[in-house]
């Protein structure tokens, strides 16, 4: 077991980039405001103080993304284009700073976050490109002298609310689906880790996104979301989190009538047959668990592995789990950060204590690591239950549950038994297997011997408990666009 995560020297580091509101084009420090304290999960350290809004700075977010919509929503598609191009250049430009400040709030590996901006520039470009796309239809009409058309407007004014785990992708989603269809939009970011929304806000801005058009506030979560989806100003709620907050938004919009996209939780089941790679397969998924510390909604998290293989799965699955360096992010030889927070921590020592209860054999990892910052081990457990809480629960953490299984029907039953339906994972090398199983499996996204599931130009969404919506791919627009009948003779 490692004791002492590895801490890498924060002497010379720039400062940790200023906090504030973003309302009606003016960042707002905290003045007189309450403020919220940001931590470094790798030490514990107070990083900064988030300024909290006030209801009256929620008050005049709505108004000013109210006032902008009514402009914004006649802007050129061409106009939006050319700002989501200057961010996605801006982003570039200034990623290495995003990156160092998301890693001192949030954790992950320097690496990874700076993979985050980039990537999600060309989010920016994406939403670009597509936006001079919203087209509508020309109807045939059923007699002479009439046309009837469909356009698609924007929805209005949208309210956001993004995580702590992808900071700067889950929010420059929203963002760019929202400015380029031509909405209006308050967004409430992560408050344990806020930097990533704040330079975004930069970029936008800097950009040349009119004052009003995003609005970012901070404070305690379920008041905010209370009063901004009860406004009738907001017409679209798109929410990215936790199952159960999830669906308490989604019942309040209802209450309202409004349009929801929810991006969920899921608990990613990985079948692994018989006929698959299975050194490689072990090795690549045990990297791929840990990316952001297993903190990542679409992490495989529910291995099935046919008995065929099962040890040999696992000796080599424990022994990938076992290389990994964990340490501070900051240290360019960390492979594995801090958890985000320390309510995580807490939630992985619970799981384990279940795990041991019914018998499961810990093959490596399953404590704390030391006591400065939120630190865990890279875990796996095998031989479980299917209804231990690791097998049922959305770990969202770096610990595996590996099960075995015999045959596929069987396999797939287990994969579709819980309410999730966002990602899955299966490795075989037989085509009809392949086939069959992607056909069956209740997800929204399947990855067959490969994880690339999180491009801008794919759709990324679940099913079932998993959230309702896309974003990314063509389907990106459809949640911040509605449909309009006109008829004219
Ligand atoms: P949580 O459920 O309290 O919060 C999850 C996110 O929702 C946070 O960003 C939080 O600020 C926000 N939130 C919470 N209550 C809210 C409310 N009433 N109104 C608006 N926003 C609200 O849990 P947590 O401890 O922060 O995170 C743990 C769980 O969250 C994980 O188990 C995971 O399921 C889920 N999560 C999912 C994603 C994802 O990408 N789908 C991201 C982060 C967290």
């Amino acid at each position: 077991m490692t004791t002492t995560p590895h801490q890498t020297s924060r002497e010379g580091l720039p400062p940790y980039r200023e906090l504030s509101l973003y309302i009606d084009g003016t960042f707002i420090s905290a003045q007189d405001r309450q403020t919220i304290d940001v931590l470094n999960p790798a030490s514990s350290e107070v990083l900064g103080k988030l300024p909290v809004a006030t209801t009256a700075d929620l008050d005049h977010a709505l108004a000013s993304a109210e006032r902008a919509f009514q402009s914004w929503r006649k802007s050129s598609p061409l106009d939006r284009s050319a700002i989501l191009r200057r961010v996605a250049t801006l982003a570039r430009e200034r990623a290495h700073d995003i990156a160092r400040d998301l890693t001192r709030d949030q954790g992950k590996p320097l690496e990874e976050a700076l993979s985050e901006i980039l990537r999600c520039a060309e989010h920016a470009e994406w939403h670009a490109e597509e936006c001079r796309r919203i087209y509508g239809r020309v109807i045939p009409p059923r007699e002479p002298g009439i046309r009837q058309m469909v356009v698609r407007e924007p929805v209005g004014v949208c309210a956001a609310f993004t995580p702590w785990n992808f900071p700067f992708n889950q929010a420059i989603r929203k963002i760019s689906a929202a400015v380029g269809a031509g909405c209006a939009m308050v967004l409430k970011g992560p408050e344990d880790a806020p930097s990533a929304v704040v330079a975004l806000a930069h970029l936008f801005h800097d950009a040349g996104l009119p004052p009003g058009v995003l609005n970012v506030v901070w404070g305690d979560p379920p008041t905010i979301s209370a009063h901004l989806i009860a406004s009738p100003v907001v017409r679209k709620v798109s929410f990215t989190g936790s199952v159960p907050v999830g669906k308490q938004l989604a019942a309040m919009a209802g209450t309202y009538m409004k349009r929801v996209s929810m991006e969920l939780g899921g608990h990613s089941p990985v079948i692994v047959f018989d006929d698959a790679d299975v050194a490689q397969a072990a090795q690549t998924l045990a990297r791929f668990k840990l990316r952001n510390a297993g903190q990542v909604c679409i992490a495989p998290t529910r291995f099935y592995v046919h008995a065929k293989v099962y040890d040999r799965f696992v000796a080599q699955f424990t022994e990938t789990m076992a290389s990994v360096r964990v340490g501070d992010g900051l240290d360019p030889t960390t492979e594995m950060g801090p958890l985000a927070h320390g309510r995580r921590v807490e939630a992985m020592a619970d799981f384990l204590d279940d795990a041991r209860k019914l018998g499961g054999e810990v093959t490596f990892g399953g404590n704390r690591i030391g006591t400065d910052g939120f630190f865990f081990e890279p875990t796996v457990v095998a031989g479980l239950p299917d209804t231990a809480r690791l097998m049922v629960e959305e770990p969202f953490g770096p610990v595996a549950p590996i099960v075995r299984f015999h045959a596929t029907d069987d396999v797939i039953q287990r994969a579709n038994s819980l309410p999730y339906g966002l990602a899955a994972y299966v490795f075989t090398n037989s085509l009809q297997t392949a086939t069959t199983v992607a056909d069956a499996l209740e997800a929204g996204m399947v990855a067959i011997n490969q994880f690339g599931i999180s491009l801008a130009e794919t759709p990324f969404g679940g099913v079932k408990d998993s959230g309702m919506g896309s974003e990314g791919g063509a389907e990106t627009f459809d949640g911040y666009l509605v449909t309009k009948f006109i008829t004219q003779r």
